[in-house]
């Protein structure tokens, strides 16, 4: 008997079975490929959607089945296999073979690299103690939710959307929350100032409590968390913290195996990485970005694992397509749904549009004088309707987008 591993041969294996992975997998069988596809995931679970974690799923108001992307039959009814729980440590561009860490070999046709990413850690002292989580995948969440009814005081790390939407359902719960922050607003790296402090007050109404400047010293405890020491010497107690600090991407395998990248593997308009019939999309996929003024960068958002996914797939089938989707991104908090489209970063003008302390109202981000974001908080119609400001670069007067009387869809196209 030969004791070398076994080789399982697919047409095409998408890694991850995240929204970018399965998306991939559902577009290539709509445009009508009919060969084989494996999707490989770490994770234990058929594809599901990671937004509502941090919102319904941990709230208790969604089932997991009800997050599903499709219903478990699926995969099997498109012929789709889905090797769950297997993870892939080795790529072999030019054998076109993969290795997982349980040692087997699958080698590939095509390979669409939708790992994602994992959630940046603390690397102080007690940053392993148990009661210390994150909120990136369900196992996270289940873990999270069986240890709440011991838990009065949490700590939430990190102000960004992950933070705050769990603070909003943990506050929700009764819990004592509190939000340490580095930056000196939170959602510092997604939205400008007004949005921030509209964000932060609405938490302090709440009850949360929000420290911006201040770093983690340390975590305190014997084996589980009991405090979280501040860089100040204060220490906040907490029988669970919450760290919501960004995403690491999934992507050593591929970039040992040559792909150029750095902080995430570097993918052209078609998601095309350096190596030869190797695809990256969502979360990892680094990209020129029209919306970002042609920077490179990562989007971490549905809309974008859906769109590069459905672009793969037909580039795959010979198509010619490129992905110029207009970005766009959801939270909510509260009773607040905030919408964004576009990207804000690199304005340098914001004009409110409707009264904040009307608890409906939109930021228009401009460059110059075009429009290149809208972030729209209970305002659904600005939403719809500014995306076409944002899409084409609109120019229009400061006056007409600041009067919410006036519908964004009436100032655009001009004429
Ligand atoms: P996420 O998607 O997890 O919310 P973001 O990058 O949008 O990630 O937000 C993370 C937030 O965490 C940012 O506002 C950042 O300033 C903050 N942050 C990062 N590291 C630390 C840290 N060590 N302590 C406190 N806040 C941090």
């Amino acid at each position: 008997m030969s004791d070398s591993p076994t080789t399982t041969p697919y047409d095409i294996v998408i890694i991850g079975t995240g929204h970018a992975g399965a998306q991939a997998a559902i577009a290539l069988r709509q445009e009508g490929f009919d060969g084989t596809i494996a999707m490989i995931g770490e994770e234990a679970y058929p594809p599901y959607e990671r937004p509502p974690l941090s919102k319904e799923y941990l709230a208790g108001e969604k089932a997991f089945e009800r997050i599903l992307i499709r219903p478990e039959r699926f995969w099997e009814e498109r012929a789709v296999t889905l090797r769950l729980a297997e993870r892939i440590v080795a790529v072999d561009a030019e054998a076109r073979c993969l290795t997982t860490q349980a040692g087997a070999l699958v080698e590939y046709g095509t390979l669409i690299w939708a790992a994602g990413g994992h959630a940046r850690r603390l690397s102080c002292d007690g940053h392993d103690l148990s009661g210390v989580h994150s909120v990136r995948n369900r196992a996270d969440v289940d873990r999270l939710i069986a240890e709440l009814p011991d838990v009065r005081e949490v700590v939430v790390v990190g102000g960004g959307y992950i933070g705050l939407e769990a603070a909003a359902v943990l506050t929700k719960f009764g819990k004592a929350v509190t939000i340490v922050e580095a930056q000196d607003r939170v959602l510092a790296r997604v939205a400008g100032e007004a949005l921030s402090r509209f964000y932060e007050a609405e938490h302090r109404a709440h009850g949360v409590t929000i420290r911006l400047n201040e770093s983690v010293a340390c975590l305190e405890g014997e084996r589980a968390i009991s405090g979280v020491r501040l860089a100040d010497g204060s220490v906040l107690p907490a029988q669970m913290a919450i760290v919501g600090i960004g995403i690491i991407p999934s992507v050593e395998p591929l970039i040992a195996a040559g792909a150029e990248g750095d902080n995430g593997v570097t993918v052209d308009a078609q998601g095309r990485t350096s190596l030869p019939h190797v695809f990256a999309i969502g979360d990892c996929a680094a990209h020129a970005n029209a919306f970002a003024d042609g920077a490179v960068i990562r989007l971490e958002s549905v809309q974008n694992a859906h769109d590069q996914a459905t672009v793969a797939a037909r580039t795959i089938m010979g198509k010619e397509v490129a992905n110029h989707a207009v970005p766009w991104f959801w939270s909510n908090q509260y009773d607040l749904k905030l919408q964004t489209v576009g990207l804000s970063a690199g304005h340098d003008r914001a004009i409110l549009r409707g009264d904040p302390a009307g608890r409906s109202f939109s930021v228009v981000y401009l460059r110059g004088d075009r429009v290149i974001a809208l972030d729209c908080v209970n305002a659904m119609r600005d939403f719809v309707q500014g995306k076409a400001l944002v899409a084409d670069g609109a120019v229009v007067p400061d006056e007409a987008l600041a009067d919410p009387e006036r519908p964004l869809k009436t100032l655009w196209p001009l004429g």
